[in-house]
This record gives structure tokens, sequence and C-alpha cells, in this order.
């Protein structure tokens, strides 16, 4: 990369460029646009609002442009202590009921430019018809599929397989994808290691009865497995993959360069400034800095509007230091409120993971094609069952039942939704989704260096928690309540989850590539424990999915929204929202190129009403 960022900043000498400084002394003091948060969604809706105005990023974490641990996409994931990454931030969320009462679960999140998309597993998953229709259909007209796609398409520059990679399995429906966008996504090159994939495609199919999908980003991926293209992209002069971030898709590239874009690194946003309007909106006019490393304040003013992209766990915590939250709540902080909406914080949710599950090889196994040897790339193999599929003939209804029939009063008790509407419209809407083929559950495979990984993630989540600050100390993160795993449906699931995990290693031909005693080893109950023990095991180890949305929803107002359809706060004239937090419910099984669509769709509204 260190060849690749030179030969960039040589021309970018020879070009109007982006400024990117971590120094407010250099700076203007006002913008047509500011925008909180440099991470995935921000950095995108600047990219297409610098085009022609002036666009002020500011980014709490650093610039880590060069850094090999963020651009290499086959660093073994998770490993933060071996392979420090300068991106990597975490905070944890205190023990509560979901988590057996006793254990504190990190949210880990990337803090630096790119965020998110500069330290994630770069698994790259879309939303499905079925999710989208349902977002739309909670209140948000123009949210369903066919009117989501071609921003998603917007964004990308696919990589259809190369032959070899085709003869291994590949394959892709040309049609869903766009060839022109920033971010780069492809297949890994070469395959990682085709004969473990076809392997894990086989049981997957033996295990959950789904079938070989072409594509998972075609909306129709219900009951599919498939092999899975993540968001990297193949440099030609360095002869390798790279991490597409948001970073080297939005900002770095020559072809992104703005002239109208700043970018202020390592520092904060405190806070929204805002003035109240005679018809009782506020108007957003500025934020208020301060350095990441603590120092001096600083203001900044916008001529037109603020957009917060400071991610699920960070955007409800601008918007309450600026008052703008549920007012009983900060007025116990000592905030005054400029906007009463109980909805900030609140229907927060994650996807749960049982991750960490590896089985040793068997010794027969050949570990050419098997393992990946150094290089780890999660998720080459990715399976979508549906609630028949994992649940039987009646998995839909059961399911249905279950969720219909959930109750929302612990949800209400701990504030993860604002009232029991909210919570049974987003059930019965989920019901629906999976009743048309929305995938339950998430199974995938990665070929480890020494072993093969077999991993589980729910999909839709009905567990609601709250994000709040409990100090006006921007430095300071906040209280990040998960409450997963509260509703009872979210934990039978959890548990299919686990027994899908032990079929597959107990299933050929995936059971023959890793030792006979390999599910003993990897600690995962076997096919004999009762549903207590697996439960056990589940609460004991499952880790946050690290898909955190919800905490500013878009949906009606009444129902606890944040956001309108449009992004617009409610009770706003020009503050948006545009980040994982206004996705109300988890219909993006991995959350990125769903977000980068997110970034596109708010950059064209904002373009489309401007006066
Ligand atoms: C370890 C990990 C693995 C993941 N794996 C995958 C995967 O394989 N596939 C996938 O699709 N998704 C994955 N995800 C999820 C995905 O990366 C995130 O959902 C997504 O990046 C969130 O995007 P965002 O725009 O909402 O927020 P972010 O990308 O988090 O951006 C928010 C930015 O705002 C900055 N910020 C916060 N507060 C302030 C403030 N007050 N002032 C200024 N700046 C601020 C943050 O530093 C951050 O850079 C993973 C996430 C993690 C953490």
């Amino acid at each position: 990369m260190q060849t690749a960022s030179l030969v960039v900043s040589l021309l970018l000498g020879l070009v109007q460029a982006t400024f990117i400084t971590n120094d407010t002394s250099t700076l203007n003091g006002s913008y047509e646009y500011i925008i909180v948060g440099g991470g995935t969604t921000g950095l995108a809706v600047a990219n297409r609002l610098s085009v022609n105005h002036t666009v002020l990023v500011i980014e709490r974490g650093p610039d880590a442009m060069d850094n090999e641990v963020v651009n290499d996409p086959f660093m073994p994931f998770g490993t933060w202590v071996l392979y420090p990454s300068p991106c990597f931030n975490t905070m944890d969320a205190p023990p509560q009921v979901g988590s057996n009462g006793s254990r504190l679960l990190p949210l880990t999140h990337g803090s630096c430019l790119g965020g998110g998309s500069s330290i994630n597993a770069m698994m790259g998953s879309r939303p499905t018809f079925a999710g989208m229709n349902a977002l739309e259909a909670l209140g948000n007209p123009g949210w369903g599929w066919n009117d989501f796609l071609p921003f998603m398409q917007k964004s990308e520059t696919f990589a259809p397989p190369t032959a070899e990679q085709r003869a291994d399995g590949a394959d892709y429906i040309a049609v869903v994808h766009g060839f022109e966008g920033p971010v780069g996504v492809s297949f890994a090159t070469p395959f990682v290691a085709p004969t473990m994939q076809n392997a894990a495609i086989n049981t997957s199919e033996n295990v959950y009865g789904v079938s070989l999908s072409p594509d998972l980003g075609t909306g129709f991926s219900g009951g599919h497995v498939a092999h899975y293209y993540h968001h990297i992209h193949f440099n030609e002069t360095l002869q390798a993959d790279r991490r597409s971030s948001s970073a080297w898709s939005y900002l770095y590239p020559l072809a992104q360069q703005r002239p109208g874009l700043t970018v202020l690194t390592e520092h904060i946003v405190s806070s929204v400034i805002t003035r109240p309007e005679s018809d009782g909106n506020i108007t957003a006019t500025g934020v208020f800095v301060q350095p990441t490393a603590g120092g001096q304040n600083s203001l900044f003013n916008s001529t037109r509007e603020v957009v917060v992209s400071a991610g699920a766990l960070y955007s409800p915590a601008v918007l309450q230091r600026s008052g703008i939250g549920n007012a009983t709540f900060l007025k116990s902080l000592g905030i005054t409120p400029v906007l009463d909406l109980p909805g900030v914080g609140a229907n927060f949710q994650d996807q749960i993971l049982l991750t960490k599950v590896s089985f040793p090889l068997a010794p027969s196994a050949n570990t050419t094609n098997v393992t990946a040897g150094d290089k780890v790339l999660l998720g080459v193999v990715v399976a979508h069952p549906t609630a028949i599929d994992a649940f039987g003939p009646n998995g839909t209804d059961i399911i249905e039942a279950a969720l219909l029939n959930s109750s929302a009063e612990f949800a209400l008790s701990v504030g993860g939704v604002v009232n029991a509407e909210s919570f049974s419209a987003q059930a019965s809407l989920m019901a629906n989704a999976y009743r048309i083929d929305h995938p339950i559950i998430e199974l995938f495979y990665t070929p480890g260096s020494k072993g093969l990984e077999a991993w589980s993630q729910s999909i839709l989540p009905l567990s609601r928690g709250t994000v709040r600050i409990n100090t006006t100390d921007p430095s300071v993160d906040p209280v990040v309540n998960t409450h997963f795993l509260t509703v009872d449906i979210d934990v039978q699931i959890a548990l299919r989850m686990a027994r899908g995990i032990a079929q597959a290693a107990l299933t050929p031909p995936f059971s023959d590539l890793i030792a006979i005693d390999a599910l003993a080893e990897s600690g995962v109950p076997g096919p004999d424990a009762t549903d207590e023990e697996v439960k056990d095991w589940v609460l004991a180890t499952y880790m946050p999915g690290i898909h955190f949305v919800g905490s500013n929803s878009m949906m009606p107002q009444e129902l606890g929204g944040v956001v309108c359809p449009e992004l617009l706060i409610y009770g706003t004239t020009n503050l948006r929202v545009a980040d994982a937090s206004i996705v109300p419910m988890s219909i993006f099984p991995h959350t990125t190129l769903g977000l980068y669509g997110v970034g596109e769709k708010a950059a064209d509204m904002i373009l489309n009403g401007q006066k």
C-alpha cells in the first residue's frame, strides 16, 4: 500500500485535492454542509455533496491511510492485540439479563477515517427484498427494495468472477450489481480455499435443505447458500486484494478528490448548535468541536445542513448532548431540551454471534485448498436458511406465533421501545418478512490458518436496548444497555443457531475435513445436549454481531421514530442522520453495503431537496 499511497500523493500534487488535516487553525469558520463522523456512511454522503458544495467532515479518529493492518484484507480478524489497528475502539456494555447477568459484552467499532469499514470483516452482504419491503411498510415510503437497489448499485463497482474463480464455484447475477461506483466488491483472488468452500456448501445443503444461489445480492436470498463476495478490490499495481473501506472508496482515490471537501480528523463533535424557528421547528447552524486528545473548543458554522453520521453507538449521544432526546432524561443530566424526541437512543439492537468456534483439521485432510494458509478472510461461504429450513415445515407458523405473542413489557420497562405499538408493529413486520423468504439465521464458514471455523449469527432480533449518555463530557462513551436475548424468540433462534453449527460439524463433506473429535474440542454442545445445556453455552459464549442499528430509527414519530423517510430529524428543518442508527430493524444481514446505499440515498435526497 505504501507504493500505492506514494503514487496517489504524487498525483494529488497535480489535482485540486481534498484537504485532510487534524489542525483546526487551518480551517474556515463556515461550510455549506457539516458531517459529524467520517465513517462508512458519512464519507459516502460527503463525497456526493462536495461535488458542488463546501463540506466539512469531522472525524473523531485518525487518518489511517497507509496502515497495512487496515488495508490488507487478509489480516486475521479480531487479533487486535497481535496486530493493533489504529481504527480499533471498543466499549463494554454492562452485564445484563441476556448476558447471564454477569458478562461485560465488548461493543467493538471503528474509529478512524472509514469508521467501521476500516476494521470490519468485509463480508459483502445486502438486505433482501422482504427486508426492505418491511422497512417501507413501517412507514417509510421510497425505501422498498425496488427503490433502494439503484442506490446500492450506484455505490458499487462489482468485479465479476474471473474464469478461475468461476471454475472454483463463484458466480453472480449482473443485473443487480453496479459497475461504476466507488466501492470495490469482489471475490477473493485467488479463491481462498476452494475445497473447503465447496464442502461447506454441500454440508449447508444437507443441514438446512437450502439450495446453492449464484448471488446472495439479488434480494431473494432466503433459503440459500453461496460463495460470498467481500468489500475488497484487486489492486493491479500491487497484484493483491485490498480492503475497499469507505475511505479508500469515497475519499482517497484520485477520481474522488474534491476541492470543496475538508476533513478534520482527531476531533470530536460535542454538540450541534441549533436555533428555534417561529413555527416550533429548530434549525442547525453549526457544531462545537473539541480535540479527541482534549484541548481548546472550536465552533464551525453550516449554512445549509448538518448530517450526523457518528454511527449507532455515538449518533444518539451527539443528539442528546445537543438537547435532542427524551426531555425528562435530558433534564436529569442538566441539559436544556431543545426537542423532545423520546426515540433518540431507543430501539437499539444487534444480531448476536456464536463465534470463536474453531474445528481442528482431520489428520487426513490435505491442507491445500482446505485452509487458507496465512490468509484469513471471514465468511467465504454463507448459508441463509429461512424459518422453515431452520425450524421445519411449520417453521414460519412457529416463528410468527412466537413473534406475535412476544411481550413488549421488558423492552418498555428499560426504555428499549417508547411504546408497545412500536414493538408489536416491528414484530408483525418481521413475521411477514419471514413468511416471504427472509433468512432467519446466518451460518458462515471461514478457513482459518490452522482449523476450520463455522460461526452463526441471528439476523432479525426483537430484543431492544438503549444508548444514553450519563455525562455531558463528549470524551466519555455513552452507556449502551444492549438487552440482547431478552425476548424468548431471540433465545430460541440462538439455540437453533448452536444446533446448526453442531450439525455442520457432523455432516459430510465438511465433517470429513475436520478431526473426529472436532465438535467436542470446539466446546459447542453436541446433538445429545438438552436445550438447557445449549442455552447455557449460548449465554456464556455469544458475542455481539457488531452490526449495531436502530438507535435513531427511521419510522413514524408516534412509534418512537427519530427521522422521517428523508432522514430529517422530526422537528428540525435541516438536521439529518445518515448511518446505521436510522435502520429500525436489522434487515441488513451485514450492514456495510446497505449503508453505502443509505449514504447515496441521503445525498440524493439532500441535493434534490435543495432550495
Ligand atoms: C469488527 C467489526 C466487524 C464487522 N464486520 C462486518 C462485515 O464483515 N460486513 C459488514 O457489512 N459489516 C460489518 N461490520 C459492521 C459495519 O462495519 C458497521 O455497521 C458500519 O461500518 C457502521 O457504519 P456507520 O456509518 O453507521 O458508522 P461508522 O462507520 O462507525 O462511522 C461513524 C464514525 O463517526 C466517528 N464518530 C463517532 N462519534 C463522533 C463524534 N462525536 N464526532 C466526530 N466523529 C465521531 C467514529 O469515529 C466513526 O469513524 C463490522 C463492524 C465491526 C466493528
